[in-house]
């Protein structure tokens, strides 16, 4: 352990080792720079070293939800899914941190409690819960937008007196629920993953239903001999074709087509050909589907259609058929057999709106209707997203003023990368980026990429500092809001305006003009000099 007095220094500090810290760390490697990278858990992974319940699986093709920095690593990686599963993504970062020998440069089991920005210095010292101090010109909060579980809002909760667990913070060693009856409670992309496999092993399963989500199916499989080679042949232009599009994903095939020029019958057969084909490709079918509510409507009204074809008994369907928002504005499932589930003999669907939980109990969980007694509860609950990570590191700028303060109403930054009054302090996937809206493994290294350009471009110049200008934050966040507007998400009660998290403020937080439209910004941004920065040179 370094002494506090004396700070072991660094030329970057890098809070999180999944995705975007594995990845910021080989490319500050590769500036000639020295770094330190400082993750909570006893592996690096992030979010799947995490997430480790039954069914636990990405939700966009394998091939594209993967880095494309190392072609050499593209081309040795098989993946054995057509989505794969945790475990595979698990093992695919390992592989990533061996195969760069980022290990040597990463703490794990340590948690970031404070970084403070020491303005003569202009210098970042970063404390972490092992009472180590560390240095850096550079801090890179690599620290996840779905990293913190939200904290469990039930009353009675710590009362229960058999196991609990959390989809976020899943034990290692596996949970075997073979003979128990299990209560799940959530129904977000986690519980839809977790609750078939769950099915499958417990006695009993009471799924207990706050609002219900739209779900596709995802039609997992291995992958398809012929999809391999073509995106082997073909490999550098569909990664250049993610990169450039909306949601970074390629597959998904968006048209500039509206929904309300289609005539119905074409309409419902597009439906039906992405239904077939899986995953996020029914949201790419039309251009209006999250900006127009009657086009919204078409496609919600055909996935309604589809619950009722799965699901037997007309009165649980029913109860499993969103009505309160539009299709897609909470992140849209992918499943593999939810709907299905709830014929089986053993699940019991307990809708939340017909009778609210009043409170865990030793025993079960007791609601206006009942209690439901069960040996094992899963809170499939969700995240403090976005904001929680950050929030929970006693982040302080200029002038000592706490980053959480300053977002005491809502998020502010420029460009989801940096905030007014903290200098040299970068964000992935922060909120104002796009982000969760895309895919997250194209977003983070295109944010990653123009970090690690940003800090090399100061580098070179000997430059001390950078820091965005409050009139392009101020400018930057009116835009997320406006763009935010023009689309149907502010309509629902989800993550992304922080509505699950009791007391947060509402703001649609992460940035929805597209990732393609997102990125010549940055980069048009960079090659005006860092256009809405201000940079201090070394000596100033
Ligand atoms: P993370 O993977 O969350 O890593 C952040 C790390 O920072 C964590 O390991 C955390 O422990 C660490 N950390 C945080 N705070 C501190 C601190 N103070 N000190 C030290 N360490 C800290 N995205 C997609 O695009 N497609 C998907 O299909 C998809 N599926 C998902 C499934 C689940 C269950 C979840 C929760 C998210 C999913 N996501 C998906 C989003 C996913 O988070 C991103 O794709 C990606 O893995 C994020 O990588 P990251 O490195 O930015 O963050
Ligand atoms: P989530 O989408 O926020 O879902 C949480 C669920 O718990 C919701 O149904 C919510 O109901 C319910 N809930 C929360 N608090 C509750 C309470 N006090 N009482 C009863 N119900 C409560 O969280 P998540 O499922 O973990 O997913 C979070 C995000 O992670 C996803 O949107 C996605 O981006 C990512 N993810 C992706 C995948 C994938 O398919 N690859 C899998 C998992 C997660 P309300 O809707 O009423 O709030």
């Amino acid at each position: 352990m370094s002494d506090p007095a004396k700070p072991a220094r660094y030329d970057v500090v890098i809070v999180g080792a999944g995705f975007s810290g594995l990845y910021m760390l080989h490319k500050t490697r590769a500036l000639g720079l020295t770094a330190r990278v400082i993750e909570a858990g006893d592996g690096v992974g992030g979010t799947w070293h995490w997430n480790r319940y039954p069914g636990a699986r990405v939700d966009i093709e394998s091939q594209e939800y993967s880095y494309s920095f190392s072609p050499e690593l593209d081309e040795e990686w098989v993946w054995s899914e057509r989505y794969a599963s945790q475990p595979e993504l698990l093992a695919y970062l390992n592989h990533v941190a061996d195969r760069f020998d980022l290990r040597r440069d990463i703490d794990l089991e340590t948690t970031v409690t404070a970084a403070v920005y020491d303005e003569a210095a202009r210098r970042w010292t970063v404390t972490t819960d092992r009472g180590e101090t560390l240095s850096a010109r550079f801090c890179v909060m690599a620290t996840g937008c779905l990293s913190i579980p939200k904290d469990i809002d039930i009353p009675g909760a710590d009362t229960f007196a058999g196991p609990t667990y959390h989809t976020g913070r899943w034990p290692k060693e596996g949970v075997d629920f073979t003979g128990q009856r299990v209560a799940v409670i959530g129904t977000g992309s986690s519980a839809i993953q977790s609750i078939p496999m769950i099915a499958e092993q417990a006695a009993r399963l009471t799924v207990f239903q706050r609002t219900p989500n739209f779900s596709v199916p995802a039609h997992n499989r291995a992958p398809d001999p012929a999809v391999v080679e073509d995106w082997r042949a073909n490999r550098e232009a569909y990664r250049q074709e993610a990169k450039t599009s909306g949601f970074g994903i390629r597959y998904v095939n968006a048209t500039e087509q509206l929904a309300l020029e289609t005539p119905p019958e074409e309409r419902r057969k597009n439906y039906e050909e992405r239904w077939s084909y899986g995953g996020f490709a029914l949201i790419g079918a039309y251009a209006d589907l999250l900006a127009d509510k009657a086009a919204n409507q078409t496609a919600a009204e055909f996935v309604s259609d589809k619950i009722r074809g799965i699901v037997k008994d007309p009165k649980i369907a029913e109860k499993l058929v969103p009505k309160t928002y539009p299709i897609a504005t909470k992140r849209l499932c992918v499943d593999t057999g939810y709907y299905a589930t709830f014929n089986r003999d053993n699940v019991t669907l307990v809708d939340l709106k017909e009778e609210p939980i009043e409170t865990i109990t030793p025993t079960g969980v007791k609601t206006a209707a009942g209690e439901y007694e069960v040996d094992a509860i899963v809170f499939a609950i969700g995240f403090d997203a976005m904001t929680g990570a950050l929030n929970r590191i006693d982040i302080k700028g200029r002038g000592g003023v706490a980053l959480k303060d300053k977002w005491a109403a809502g998020p502010r930054t420029y460009l989801g990368l940096m905030v007014a009054g903290f200098p040299n302090l970068f964000i992935v996937t922060g909120p104002g980026s796009p982000s969760v809206l895309a895919n997250m493994a194209v977003a983070i290294e295109q944010h990653v990429d123009w970090i690690a350009g940003c800090i090399g471009y100061l580098s070179e110049r000997q430059m001390g500092a950078i820091e965005a200008t409050e009139a392009a934050e101020n400018d930057w966040v009116a835009h997320v809001n406006e763009v935010g507007e023009t689309t149907l998400f502010p309509l629902a009660n989800s993550w992304y305006v922080g509505a699950n998290v009791p007391g947060k403020p509402r703001v649609f937080m992460p940035y929805i003009g597209g990732l393609g439209v997102y990125r010549e910004k940055c980069d048009e941004v960079a090659a005006k000099g860092y256009e809405g920065f201000r940079l201090e040179s070394a000596a100033a």
